[in-house]
Parts: C-alpha cells; sequence; structure tokens
C-alpha cells in the first residue's frame, strides 16, 4: 500500500483527487483495496476530447453490476454503451458482459 500512497501524492492535485473518489467509491462497492486501485487507474485522460474507451466501459459495467448484481446487461449498456447507436440494445449488453468478463480477467492476471 505504500506504492499506492506515493502514485497518489505524485499525481496531479485535480487527478489525484478523482483518482481518490474513484478508489473510495470501489472500495465502498465491495471491491479488494488492489482491485480498487487498479480501477481507479482507469479514468480516461480529461486533456484530449478521447472517445470514451472501451476499457472505461467496462469499468464502469462493471462498477455497475457491483451496486446491482440483479441488473441486465442490457440495462447497464443502456447506461454506459458508448457504440453510438441511438438505442442499446441486448447486443450492446452482450459486447460489454463480455469486455467486462475479460476487464475481470486482466485484473485476475494482475494478481488483484
Ligand atoms: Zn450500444
Amino acid at each position: 500500500m505504500a506504492e499506492l500512497a506515493s502514485w497518489i501524492a505524485n499525481a496531479s492535485p485535480e487527478t489525484a483527487t478523482s483518482a481518490r473518489d474513484d478508489f473510495r467509491q470501489y472500495l465502498s462497492a465491495g471491491l479488494t483495496p488492489e482491485q480498487s486501485f487498479a480501477l481507479s487507474q482507469e479514468r480516461p485522460k480529461k486533456k484530449r476530447g478521447r472517445p470514451v474507451s472501451k476499457r472505461r466501459v467496462a469499468v464502469d459495467a462493471l462498477e455497475m453490476r457491483l451496486q446491482n448484481p440483479k441488473l441486465s446487461w442490457t440495462r447497464v449498456a443502456i447506461k454506459v454503451c458508448s457504440c453510438g447507436a441511438p438505442k442499446h440494445d441486448s447486443q450492446c449488453g452482450q459486447r460489454i458482459r463480455i469486455q467486462t468478463i475479460e476487464l475481470t480477467g486482466t485484473l485476475k492476471r494482475l494478481g488483484v
């Protein structure tokens, strides 16, 4: 956890605050500190107006499912999908489900 503290301390004030907020949010959602830290680093870079990354969508989806495990993937997609379609359906939901599984796999590989 010492490394974690130094990472937060070295980040710019704005980033540190928001990353810390995310970290707390993940913790309160029931994740371990290690998982929360890994996810809090998934924030999009604010300086460029880049579209929301697939990874960020998966993080948001995972977060929603942690907060409400009974939520259907279609409903998660309606909230977080970034495919650009006017309406998000079960296909979006399945895609996001797979991305979330991949993210969970990545977290496991990282040993968190
Ligand atoms: Zn969609």
